[in-house]
Order: C-alpha cells, then sequence, then structure tokens
C-alpha cells in the first residue's frame, strides 16, 4: 500500500456516496490475487458485484491522522478476466458531520479510496492501484452519515461522475495493516411487536436496544417509500421518543423499485430498540420483512453467569447488550447520539467486566495503539482516544485508562507483550500528573470530569460531590502503583517511581485526611459543565467515592480501615441504605465492601431496587445499561434530553463482582491470565444458586453453588495444569489441582 495512491471523486459530492470502479485483466497461469484497500471515510469492496469480506463499516475507527488501517482480501479464487472492482465509498468517522461538536470535515473534506490488487503469476507480478483511470460512479445510497443516517435509494438512477481524481491531500495519513477485530453483523433479531403509540404513530419493537440497523426485505412498487426513525425508549405517556439522541438525525430511507431487495445501511449505523414507520406505504405491516442486525466487533464469549435471581440475570443481559452495543471496533460510550467516542474513563470502569465477558484482548490492543498515538509529547491522554478535535479534559479516572487498562489486560491474558507495548505510555502519563500541578506529589486544580453522574451533587448535575482534588490525587497514587507492578513484570528498573509513589502517599494524607478520616471539606471548588454554579457542595472529601478510593488504592493505614468502613456503612445507612456514587466510585463499591466481610450490605446494594440501584433500570424495563442511574424518574419523566443515554455500560461494572466475588473466580497477580485462579465463591440465599463459568487460555474454570435446605453445594473445574486457591465462606480452605470438585457446607 502507498500513501501516495489515494483517489477521490472528480466533482464535490458531500454526504452522497460514490463507487470506485476498474475492470481487471488477467493472464492466464494467476497464482495469487491479493486486494490491500482502505478510505478515508468508509469503504465496501465488491468483486463483480460480491462484497469482499464479511466485516462491516471498514476501515473502523482509529486516529486516522497517525494511523489509518488497510484490509487485505485474498481474492484469488473469485477473480477471472475482467472482473468489475468496486470500491463504495462514503463519510463516515473521518469526514461528519462527527463528535458532539458536528465538526465537519475532521480530518479530511471528502472521503477518498486507496487500494492495491497484487498479481502473482509463475512469472512475475503485477500491481494495479488506484488512480485516475478509476470510474466513479454514483450509488444507490445517496446520502449518509454516521449520525445522520442513510438513504437507499433503488430508483436513483446510476450516473458516471467521470474519472477519479488523485487525492494528494490525503498522502497525510499514515497506512497500517488493519488490527482490530472483524466489525461484523451479528443476531438478527425479529420484531417483538408493532405499537400503534398513543400519537397514533406506528412503531416496532424490537425487544432489545442495541446497535446496528434494520434490515428491510422487500418487493416494493417502484417510488414506494419506507422512511425509519429510531429510539431506545418510550415515554411516560407510551409515545415514541428520541429527543436524547441530539444531533444525530439517524434518519434512515428506503426507496423501492418494484425489484425484491434487501435494503440495510453501509456508512451507517443506529443505536435503537424501538423503530418509528415515518413512512410506509400500507395500512397493514408486514412485520416480517423487517430484522434488526446488531452490529459489533466479533468478539469471543468467554464469561458466562446465571443464577436464581431473574432480576440479577436481566442485569447481567444488559451488561453484556452495553457491550456489545458500544464495542464496535473501539470502546465508546454510547451508540446512538452524536457522540459515540472513544470516552477513556467508560472503557476504563468498565475493561476488567468486559474481560470476564469476551475475548477483548486483540480489541483493546489496537485501542491502545490509538491511545500510545494519541498521547501527547507531555504525556497527557485526552478524554476521548481518538482525540480529534481534542476538545475533551485532561481528567483523572480518564486518563487512567493509560495504566489501568494494560493491567487489567495483564491480569486477564497473562501476556507481558501488552505490558510492554504499553509501559511507556504508563510511565508518561503518570510523568505528566507528576509535573502538572502546583505541588509536585498533588494534583491540584486540574479540570476533571469528578465522580461523573454521582447522586450526591447539585441536583441534576453532572458532577457529583467529591473532591476532583482528592479524586486525582487517588488515582494519581493508583497509576505510580500500577507502573511499578508492570515495570516489576517487566524486569524494569521502577526505583524512581517507588519513591514517587511513597511522596503522593504521604501527600495524599496529610493534605486530604485527618486523624483517620478524609477532612470535610477541601479547599477548592471543581469546574462544572457550562451553566452550572459551583457549590462548596462539590469539595467535599467525606463521600461514599472518597472512602472507596482511600480504601480500595490501599491510601490508608490498616489500623485506619475500621474507621472509614464504620464512616462508609453510616454514609450509605445516611442515603436510605443505598448507594450515592458515580462513574469513579461505583466500580469499587461492591469490592471493598467484601473484601471487609460485608457480603450482607453488597447483596442489600445489589438487590436494591430503588433509585439509584442497578436493578432500578431493571424494574423499569431496561434491556441495556442506562447512563443515568435514573436515566427514565419513577414518574416516567425523562432526566435531560441533553446527556441521558440508555445504552451507557460503566454502571455495569458490577458484572465482574459477580464473577469475581458472587461465583468468586478471579486471576492471581503471580500467575495471570488464569494460570493460577482465586476461588472465593460468595453465596447468598437470595440468588438461590448462581452458574459461572470462564474460559481461559488454559481451558474452562467453572464455579457453581446452590442452596439445598439448610446445606450449600458447590462445584468447581479447573483446567489441567492451572492451579486455583479455594476459600469456601467458612474459611475451609484447599489448593485444587486440575478436575472437578464438590463440596458442602452449612448455610449460615
Ligand atoms: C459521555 C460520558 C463521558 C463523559 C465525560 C459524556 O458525554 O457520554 O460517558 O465519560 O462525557 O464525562
Amino acid at each position: 500500500m502507498k500513501e501516495t495512491n489515494w483517489i477521490k471523486a472528480p466533482i464535490d459530492t458531500g454526504a452522497a456516496p460514490s463507487c470506485f470502479c476498474r475492470r481487471i485483466p488477467l493472464r492466464e497461469g494467476l497464482l495469487r490475487a491479493e486486494l490491500q484497500v482502505t478510505a478515508v471515510g468508509i469503504f465496501e469492496a465488491r468483486l463483480d458485484g460480491v462484497k469482499l469480506g464479511h466485516d462491516v463499516l471498514a476501515p473502523g475507527y482509529t486516529a486516522y491522522d497517525k494511523r489509518l488501517q488497510y484490509y487485505t482480501y485474498d481474492v484469488t479464487s473469485a477473480i477471472h478476466n475482467d472482473s468489475l472492482l468496486e470500491i463504495a465509498a462514503g463519510t463516515g468517522w473521518a469526514i461528519g458531520p462527527f463528535t458532539y461538536n458536528m465538526v465537519q470535515g475532521l480530518y479530511h473534506p471528502n472521503y477518498a479510496v486507496n487500494a492495491t490488487l497484487t498479481l502473482t503469476y509463475a512469472d512475475g507480478t503485477e500491481v494495479l492501484h488506484t488512480d485516475e483511470s478509476w470510474q466513479v460512479y454514483t450509488s444507490h445510497v445517496t446520502f449518509a452519515g454516521i449520525y445522520m443516517g442513510e438513504t437507499v435509494d433503488y430508483t436513483a438512477p446510476i450516473k458516471l461522475l467521470g474519472n477519479a481524481a488523485r487525492d494528494t491531500a490525503a498522502a497525510k495519513f499514515p497506512l497500517i495493516p488493519k488490527e482490530g477485530e472483524d466489525v461484523v453483523e451479528n443476531e438478527r433479531i425479529a420484531p417483538a411487536s408493532l405499537l400503534v403509540t398513543p400519537a397514533g404513530e406506528r412503531v416496532i419493537d424490537f425487544g432489545q436496544n442495541m446497535t446496528g440497523y434494520v434490515e428491510l426485505r422487500r418487493c416494493g412498487k417502484p417510488g414506494e417509500r419506507i422512511r425509519l426513525s429510531f429510539g431506545e425508549v418510550l415515554d411516560k405517556d407510551g409515545n415514541f421518543y428520541n429527543a436524547n439522541y441530539r444531533g444525530a438525525l439517524n434518519d434512515v430511507l428506503y426507496v423501492c423499485d418494484g425489484t425484491p431487495r434487501i435494503f440495510k445501511p453501509t456508512f451507517s449505523f443506529q443505536g435503537f430498540r424501538y423503530v418509528r414507520l415515518d413512512e410506509y406505504p400500507e395500512d397493514a405491516v408486514a412485520l416480517d420483512e423487517f430484522r434488526a442486525i446488531a452490529v459489533h466487533s466479533a468478539l469471543k464469549r468467554t464469561g458466562r453467569f446465571s443464577c436464581g435471581n431473574q432480576k440479577i440475570n436481566q442485569l447481567y443481559h444488559n451488561t453484556l447488550w452495553g457491550q456489545k452495543s458500544n464495542y464496535l471496533d473501539l470502546p465508546t460510550d454510547c451508540p446512538q447520539r452524536n457522540e459515540r467516542l472513544g470516552w477513556t474513563g467508560d472503557a476504563q470502569v468498565f475493561c476488567r467486566t468486559a474481560a470476564y465477558n469476551f475475548d477483548v484482548k486483540k480489541f483493546f490492543k489496537k485501542w491502545l495503539g490509538d491511545m500510545r498515538a494519541e498521547q501527547r509529547d507531555d504525556g497527557a491522554i485526552e478524554g476521548t482516544v481518538p482525540s480529534k478535535p481534542n476538545k475533551s479534559r485532561i481528567s483523572a479516572a480518564w486518563g487512567d485508562a493509560a495504566t489501568i487498562i494494560p493491567w487489567q489486560l495483564y491480569l486477564a491474558y497473562g501476556d507481558k507483550t501488552l505490558l510492554r507495548e504499553n509501559f511507556d505510555m504508563m510511565k508518561k502519563w503518570v510523568d505528566f500528573i507528576h509535573g502538572s500541578g502546583k505541588e509536585e506529589f498533588l494534583w491540584l486544580e486540574g479540570n476533571h470530569y469528578g465522580d461523573w453522574l454521582a447522586m450526591d451533587g447539585d441536583t441534576d448535575s453532572y458532577a457529583g460531590a467529591t473532591s476532583t482534588d482528592l479524586i486525582a490525587t487517588a488515582f494519581f497514587a493508583y497509576s505510580t502503583e500500577l507502573v511499578i507492578k508492570a515495570g516489576e513484570v517487566l524486569g524494569e528498573d521502577v526505583t524512581a517511581y517507588r519513591s514517587l509513589y511513597e511522596s503522593v502517599v504521604r501527600a495524599f494524607r496529610s493534605y486530604f485526611m485527618e486523624n483517620g478520616y478524609p477532612r470535610e471539606q477541601l479547599p477548592r471548588t471543581v469546574v462544572l459543565p457550562e451553566g452550572k454554579t459551583p457549590t462548596d457542595v462539590l469539595c467535599r472529601g467525606n463521600t461514599q467515592t472518597a472512602l472507596l478510593l482511600i480504601l480500595h488504592f490501599g491510601l490508608c493505614t490498616e489500623a485506619e480501615r475500621p474507621k472509614l468502613l464504620a464512616r462508609l456503612y453510616e454514609l450509605i445507612a445516611a442515603f436510605d441504605g443505598k448507594m450515592t456514587t458515580g462513574f469513579v466510585g461505583t466500580p469499587y463499591l461492591l469490592h471493598v465492601l467484601s473484601d471487609a466481610g460485608r457480603l450482607d450490605l453488597c447483596y442489600q446494594l445489589l438487590l436494591e431496587e430503588r433509585n439509584p440501584s442497578w436493578l432500578y433500570s431493571v424494574t423499569h424495563g431496561a434491556t441495556t445499561m442506562w447512563e443515568h442511574w435514573n436515566s427514565q424518574k419513577e414518574d416516567g419523566s425523562f432526566w435531560s434530553t441533553e446527556m441521558n443515554s440508555f445504552n451507557h455500560y460503566a454502571y455495569g461494572a458490577v458484572c465482574d463482582w459477580l464473577y469475581g466475588v458472587a461465583a468468586g473466580i478471579s486471576p492471581v497477580e503471580t500467575a495471570p491470565g488464569y494460570k493460577k485462579i482465586k476461588l472465593a465463591p460468595h453465596p447468598n440465599r437470595a440468588l438461590g444458586f448462581v452458574n459461572c463459568s470462564l474460559e481461559t487460555a488454559y481451558g474452562r474454570i467453572e464455579s457453581n453453588w446452590y442452596y439445598k435446605g439448610e446445606e450449600i453445594y458447590y462445584e468447581f473445574t479447573v483446567p489441567a495444569g492451572c492451579e486455583a486457591t479455594l476459600t469456601l465462606p467458612n474459611g475451609y480452605t484447599e489448593t485444587l489441582q486440575g478436575g472437578s470438585y464438590h463440596f458442602t457446607t452449612t448455610a449460615v
């Protein structure tokens, strides 16, 4: 592939995709034909009308100005003399409008394609590439944009626009071979029902919130139009609702031409459960013509969890679908509104759960490649990766994705290369924090997102009450600790980071703590989103999240733990037995409580159904995780239109506790990747039973338990060649080698 072979349409086509074509002359004796192809924008390559590869939305979303993936297809058996090679291309992430600022021309003003076809004969090799000899046609797709939707019009005449023009400006895109997982069509979902809403609108309910598109198989009369709008939820009156999509129109229009057709988007995707038929030619809707197709990275499922409580099973299901919906080539915050960005904080809090559910090693390897490419020279990591247009904050708990994700992947897969590849980035992030504040060992006065969407901030404010300085300095210590751990694994000299860690912990304790407690009021306020007024409530150190960070990151002494835990229990009790935590504190909540032996409180919080709780959304009909604890409030009204996704996986991070503590399967730092296993189930009668398994590189681990009368039965499977340290709730311990085991304890 050459960075000089870019071509574009001869005229400005705006949001209308085009098709770049040429015929391929072949000689006798072809041994191999290989196509390498990519686009600035989105492409679909076809040979004699047949799509190449099973991946969609190629070339995915990377930091294009630093790394743009090209795809390789072996076309030896499909190609013949005079075959027609076509590359359909449209705007995609690279051209826009994209990001919450709806930037047009984010990376480039127009879409462009680049392809090399290598024909290997016994007597030598011929190479054809994209140049001005290629012809450019209009397409039946007459309009497309990631956020805006797509028009597929089979009545639109196909016109020759002329020969392609060279796009010399596109030579700035560095090309790399594809690194990520294939993005493919996965589940096909039939309509669950057709609703006629109180407003008289016809709405198809697919029964599952998801990411992908709606396929229509129809032989419609020429000119018949089927226009679709997408939504995730119904409003309190049962009407179609999608004001929360903000600027993302998601307008999909299919126009028939009298021929049987399969309509579906090629250059866009939508996040939805409900589809409104804005235009449909008949009174009776032929529901069977519609299928929702879930599109996401082709990840191998590794973890399975089920229990005797249907609401917890639904929570688990919602988390899986949150991951599927938001793991479309990169980890995104949400799949529907004008965002769908690689938010680092969201990815960080969820990555441990993600690595239980699916094999995410290759998926993250690619995204961490973008993170390394986007890391600023001073070590800063933006709120989103890819980072363009660089308008997010450099925030603690977001940028810390740079240390947390490589470390969690190392624990899950035991692969040192992930640490090796990312070790410099990890150090540079910590060095950035070290050099960024006015105090060497504290991170003060940064512009952070804080305990995002926590319940203890101002009413309807995004930031929770916890001091952002405290959060930032706690994560400074934690990231430094992870650099030390990674360095030790890699045999690096981390002496300087050891002493930095000690200094940061010391500084944290003297600045944020007093008499073994976090200080109640801290010296400054957080930076709030526009339009919000800072109040002194927002700089507290005495919050559930502050206590969780101190306890979980080990910023206290052992002697201080009981007092801090007691304060945490008090704060939970003071909030009517519920949590107040947001994105930052929530992932650690149940872990801190179970580490302290308070399984009663863990299950109380896990099974809570009032707002805020994990089961609030479940009891309100959710099929994916919601962005806010109460995205739809008790009275059916919505949190806001501005920031209210119903497919945001962050709070699904609780599933790592279900796998790791309820079922009790977790990795061991000294022999990661589950060569050694910690087995420590924590049964609870309200769950009745748990069946849990995890496929690892060594084989399948199983942990099942169930109640029978006054006894609890346990079944474990340890893969051959592995060793598990079992601890049962009654304190019994045993080292298990590969094999299957049964135990019984008395239920307490
Ligand atoms: C996203 C979040 C993200 C946040 C930064 C939002 O717009 O949807 O999930 O982490 O911005 O606080």
